[in-house]
């Protein structure tokens, strides 16, 4: 009885999804084209299908090609949930470390507490358009801004191999990208956005972006089980756990999320027109659960801060605290009585503040997490204003 309700509720779920999706799907029936390198496709076994699921991961579509590299030698890649690349000699090892079913992920996902370095390759060979640098720019602030253990640190130039992650554009005509899957604590050292992806408005191309640096942190598919954001012919319509394939709840299942279709996400496994470029809520929860803040957080203000307007002195006006990194909860105190402000806030919405009297006033920004807190003072300016004059937050 319950699973009959939950297949009714993603399919209905699904149907929803479809309308709002146009053409402009990753599609999976051509040829994929790394850069100018050689590459074959080789014939899947039934032991390469083995090895995939032992990994947890969706096997169909599952693709094994084969790279020669610049160096003339042959490595073989498996082409996993279309567009994870996972290098053959290291699933063995990915195999070995799940014997002890906990400590599966550790080699999967990234350690923690570090800087990872980012090149965006704006030069040479693989080099992203300036659309493409710009969302990179964005996608990269938005894993900054979650306040993860992870700090990232991007620099454009040639490609360079010293650093964590490449992000390059290679030739392919289909609307997609590309990443890798981490690998002994570091993350998958190359992102690649396909040619055909150009033409994709910035908070698309910042989806795309947010969405392969998520596959180097160790990120799946949130609906891996079924690609229910897919177009019908690119989805495995497969109930929970069917053939002996893994069951959603498997080791893999990032505690504190939806097991279920979850339509914000950035790791579903199609994208659409309307992607606005942000993390869903439950990203947000997974990445903090594999990767959280280590030590206090850092507390941030806007530059300047804010004055506001006291024309009929109850008006309120609007503030908007940015991102401190590693901070869980928000709270701002006044100084006065006669600056009155809401005291548990969040970053990024809106924050009355209403002064009775024009003035120099003082609030205290207070970021908090498990480890304590820091604090801040926001300098608030009250002044009069004529009527239409309006104050202005930040
Ligand atoms: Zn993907």
């Amino acid at each position: 009885m319950k699973n009959s309700f939950k297949n009714l509720f993603l399919l209905t779920l699904f149907f929803s999804i479809l309308i709002g999706c146009s053409q402009e799907e990753l599609t999976s029936d051509e040829e994929l084209i790394i850069e100018s390198s050689d590459f074959k496709e080789l014939e899947i076994t039934q032991d390469d299908i083995l090895k995939i699921k032992k990994l947890e991961f969706n096997t169909t579509g599952l693709r094994l090609i084969e790279i020669i590299t610049s160096k003339g030698i042959a490595e073989k890649y498996y082409i996993v949930e279309e567009d994870i690349r996972i290098a053959a000699h290291q699933v063995d090892k990915m195999i070995g470390a799940a014997s002890i079913s906990k400590q599966y992920n550790s080699n999967n996902i990234v350690d923690n507490d570090r800087e990872i370095t980012v090149r965006g390759v704006t030069q040479g060979s693989g080099a992203i358009t300036n659309a493409q640098k710009n969302a990179l720019l964005k996608a990269i602030e938005n894993y900054n801004n979650v306040g993860i253990g992870l700090r990232f640190r991007l620099t454009f130039g040639t490609k360079d191999n010293s650093k964590d992650i490449n992000a390059i554009q290679v030739f392919d005509p289909r609307n997609g990208a590309q990443a890798d899957f981490p690998f002994g604590g570091n993350p998958g050292p190359e992102v690649r956005m396909f040619t055909g992806a150009s033409g994709n408005n910035s908070l698309v191309l910042t989806h795309i972006w947010m969405h392969e640096i998520g596959h180097t942190l160790g990120l799946r598919h949130t609906d891996w089980n079924g690609r229910q954001s897919c177009p019908p012919e690119l989805q495995g319509v497969e109930p929970v756990n069917p053939n002996g394939l893994p069951n959603v709840n498997g080791l893999n299942h990032i505690p504190g999320t939806p097991t279920g279709f979850d339509a914000t996400s950035v790791m579903l496994a199609c994208f659409s027109t309307s992607e606005n470029g942000q993390f869903g809520t439950y990203d947000v929860v997974a990445l903090k659960h594999l990767y959280p803040w280590v030590g206090l957080p850092i507390v941030r203000t806007r530059n300047p801060d804010p004055t506001i307007c006291t024309n009929v002195f109850v008006q309120p006006d609007r503030y908007m605290l940015p991102v401190s990194p590693g901070a869980d909860t928000y709270e701002l105190t006044s100084n006065s009585s006669n600056l009155i402000v809401d005291r548990f806030v969040r970053p990024n919405q809106e924050i009355l503040m209403i002064a009775s009297q024009p003035g120099n006033y003082r609030l205290t920004l207070k970021v908090s997490n498990s480890f304590g807190s820091r604090s801040a003072t926001i300098f608030v300016t009250a002044n009069q204003c004529n009527d239409d004059g309006g104050g202005f937050g930040f």
